[in-house]
C-alpha cells in the first residue's frame, strides 16, 4: 500500500485550522508519544500503526508502537510501559473500550492527554478527543450496498425493480467495541423497512444485534456460525440471497462456509456478501465477482487527523473536532473528528483503490 506522507497530506482534503488558545504551551518537540494498536491478524491496523508513526516522525516526535494481538491485558500492559517510559500523549485504538480504565486514570494523573483512535474508549472520563469515520454512515453504506446488490435498489439509490423476498442473514462486529453497535444500527436503520415490508426476510430469525455479534471481529467464528445457519435455517434447500458482513475478515470466513456448501458455482452463485476495510484480499474477491463490495475508509486519513489532533494538543491548541453530539462514552460526550467512506464494489474500485494510490495495481493481482 502507498503510504507516503504527502499522499496522506493528499487523501485528506479537510481545511481545518486549529485554535490556539495561548495556553502557555511547553516545547513538546521531540516528545515521545505512545500509539497503541489492536492486532495485526487485520491488514488495516498495520497500515493505521505505520501511517500514524510515519507522520508523528516527519512531526519530529518519537514514537512507541504496540501490537496487542487482540488481547487484553497485553494491550493494558503496554499503556502501562508507555506511561512508565515518559510518554507526552497516548494514541489508543483499544480493544475492548472498556478494559483500559486504571491505564487512563493513570494517564490522568501524569498529566497525559489520550486521543481514542478509531474505536471509542468507553466509561473514563480520561478520554480528552476521538478521531475516527462516520460509524454510523459505514453501516448505513453497507445496507444500502447489500439493497444495491440485490437490485432491490438503484446505484442512485432509488427503488430497483427486485421486490424479493431474498433470504438475507445478519453478522455484526465485536460487542466490546462500539463500533460495532454503531455499524449495526446504521446497516439496521436501512434494512428495517425492507424487512417488515417482507422485501427481506431474515430466515433464521436472529436479528438482534446479541445474536448476530462476532466476538473480537473473529473470522473463524463467524465462518462457523455461517456454517451453523446453512446446516439448520437452510437445510431444506432454501438459498441465502444476501449476508450483511461488517467487516472484510468475517466476509472471508462467511465466504468459506458458503463455499464448502455448494455456493460459488454458475448454477448457485454467492449470495450478495457486503465487508469493511478495502483489505486487499477482499478487494481481489471482488474483483473475482465472490464478494460484492466493502467500505473503504482512507486509513492515511485517519492518521493525518489523529496527528494533527496530537501535534495540537501537544502544542497547548484545541484541535478541531467535527463532532460533539453524537459519541458519548457512558461518562462524557468525547469531542470527535469524523471522516468519510466509500462504498466500493467491482464498478469502482479503480477509481476509489488505486487512482487514489492506496494500492497499486500489483497489489490487487
Ligand atoms: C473498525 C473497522 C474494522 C473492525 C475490525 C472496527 O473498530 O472500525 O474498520 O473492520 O474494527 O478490525
Amino acid at each position: 500500500m502507498a503510504t507516503t506522507l504527502a499522499a496522506a497530506m493528499a487523501a485528506c482534503g479537510s481545511s481545518e485550522k486549529s485554535v490556539d488558545q495561548g495556553s502557555g504551551a511547553t516545547d513538546n518537540k521531540g516528545a515521545l508519544i505512545g500509539v497503541t494498536m489492536p492486532t495485526r491478524s487485520s491488514e488495516r491496523w498495520i497500515s493505521d500503526g505505520d501511517n500514524v508513526k510515519k507522520q508523528l516522525e516527519a512531526l519530529g516526535y518519537k514514537v512507541d508502537l504496540q501490537y496487542a494481538e487482540d488481547d487484553i491485558p497485553t494491550q493494558t500492559q503496554q499503556l502501562d510501559n508507555q506511561i512508565t517510559k515518559g510518554a507526552k500523549l497516548l494514541i489508543i485504538a483499544s480493544i475492548d473500550g472498556t478494559a483500559i480504565t486504571t491505564q487512563l486514570e493513570n494517564a490522568k494523573a501524569a498529566n497525559i492527554p489520550v486521543i481514542a483512535y478509531d474505536r471509542l474508549i468507553r466509561n473514563s472520563p480520561n478520554v480528552d478527543y476521538y478521531a475516527t469515520f462516520d460509524n454510523n454512515k459505514v453501516g448505513v453504506q453497507q445496507a444500502t450496498s447489500l439493497l444495491t446488490g440485490l437490485k432491490v435498489l438503484n446505484a442512485d439509490g432509488s427503488e430497483g425493480t427486485a421486490k424479493g423476498p431474498f433470504n438475507v442473514e445478519l453478522f455484526a462486529g465485536s460487542p466490546d467495541d462500539n463500533n460495532a453497535t454503531f455499524f449495526f444500527n446504521g446497516a439496521m436503520s436501512v434494512l428495517k423497512p425492507y424487512i417488515d415490508k417482507g422485501t427481506i426476510v431474515v430466515k433464521s430469525g436472529q436479528t438482534d444485534f446479541k445474536q448476530a455479534a462476532t466476538l473480537r471481529w473473529q473470522p473463524k467464528v463467524a465462518q462457523d456460525r455461517m456454517e451453523n445457519l446453512l446446516t439448520s435455517t437452510y437445510r431444506s434447500g432454501a438459498k441465502v440471497s444476501g449476508v450483511l458482513s461488517p467487516y472484510d475478515g468475517l466476509s472471508i470466513g462467511i465466504l468459506s462456509a458458503l463455499k464448502s456448501n455448494g455456493y460459488g458455482t454458475a448454477a448457485q452463485p454467492f449470495p450478495i456478501v457486503t465487508g469493511q476495510d478495502a483489505e486487499a484480499a477482499s478487494v481481489k474477491s471482488i474483483i473475482k465477482g465472490e464478494q460484492y463490495s466493502t467500505i473503504y475508509k482512507d486509513t492515511r486519513a485517519l492518521a493525518k487527523t489523529t496527528v494533527e489532533m496530537a501535534d495540537a494538543v501537544l502544542q497547548g491548541k484545541t484541535p478541531t473536532t467535527n463532532n460533539t453530539t453524537d459519541y458519548n462514552n457512558g461518562v462524557k460526550v468525547v469531542p470527535s473528528q469524523l471522516l468519510d467512506s466509500v462504498i466500493v464494489d467491482k464498478s469502482n474500485y479503480k477509481a476509489q483503490l488505486i487512482d487514489t494510490g492506496y494500492y497499486t495495481e500489483a497489489d490487487l493481482k
